[in-house]
């Protein structure tokens, strides 16, 4: 099924977890698919690498026209990158507050600007970003993390109506607890992984974590002509964890 013939993507933070498995999803269904990420060594043909920190504006721009050009255009993009972290106020200091910011809020909006002069030449242009469920759920021991996707959220929110009249959708997806390298990490970090990993899913309303192609399959829809009426809006892919 090729719903994505035709449509170029760049991805970020697109090397590991979410993204990855968006990219793949995004070039199985036909998209032309870039990744751009701090590593993108493990990427694999048919996707492009880009290598760049979204933290660093000269490097976005950089790889952000050179997908661009290698893609002959930009439909789809996907904000994606972003890093963890936990504590309440009284644990981060500013520079961690300033650092996570710059990757997760920041990163987000240089990409954004580096790619909307080329999503505008697109007949059907989408931004999905990665937010979290932590944006809205007040979860314990993640205000820096909440503070950051909040700020997705609210950017989700205002870059939709600055765009919706030159034709950009921009949406963003809120996931529960997924099973990537990241939530990998964590639970490697537990006196007792195997132990940790099961009482995180015995905490999730299913039983078991979100996988990655379940939150690149909400994604996937979301980039998509099938919501082409839909814009300035979150979709949970958190396995019932709001609202239960
Ligand atoms: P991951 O660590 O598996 O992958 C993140 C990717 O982003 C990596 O390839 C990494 O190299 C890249 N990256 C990090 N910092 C970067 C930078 N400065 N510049 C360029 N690339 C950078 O993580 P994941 O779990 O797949 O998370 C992806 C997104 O999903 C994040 O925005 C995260 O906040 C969000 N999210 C994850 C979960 C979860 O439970 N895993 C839940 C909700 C939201």
């Amino acid at each position: 099924m090729n719903d994505f013939a035709g449509i170029r993507a760049l991805v970020t933070g697109g090397a590991s977890g979410i993204g990855r498995a968006t990219a793949d999803l995004l070039a199985d269904r036909g998209a032309q698919v870039a990744v751009l990420d701090l590593d993108p060594s493990g990427v694999d043909k048919p996707l492009l690498a880009f290598r760049a920190d979204v933290t660093d504006d000269a490097s976005v721009r950089a790889a952000v026209t050179d997908a661009a050009d290698a893609l002959g255009g930009l439909d789809v993009l996907v904000n994606n990158a972003g890093i963890g972290a936990q504590g309440t106020v009284e644990d981060n200091d500013d520079e961690e507050w300033r650092r996570v910011f710059d990757v997760n809020v920041l990163g987000l909006v240089r990409t954004a600007r580096a790619a909307l002069p080329h999503l505008r030449s697109s007949s059907h242009a989408a931004i999905v970003n990665t937010c979290s469920v932590a944006a809205t759920a007040g979860l314990p021991q993640r205000a820096l993390y909440s503070a950051s996707k909040g700020a997705v959220y609210s950017l989700t929110l205002a870059m939709a109506a600055d765009h919706v009249r030159e034709g950009i959708r921009v949406t963003c997806v809120n996931p529960g607890t997924v099973d990537t390298p990241w939530v990998g990490r964590l639970l490697d970090a537990a006196p007792d992984p195997a132990a940790e990993r099961a009482a995180l899913q015995a905490r999730q309303p299913t039983g078991r974590l979100v996988t990655a192609a379940e939150v690149a399959g909400a994604i996937a829809y979301l980039a998509s002509p099938l919501s082409g009426a839909t814009t300035g809006t979150a979709l949970a892919v958190d396995g019932g964890m709001q609202g239960l």
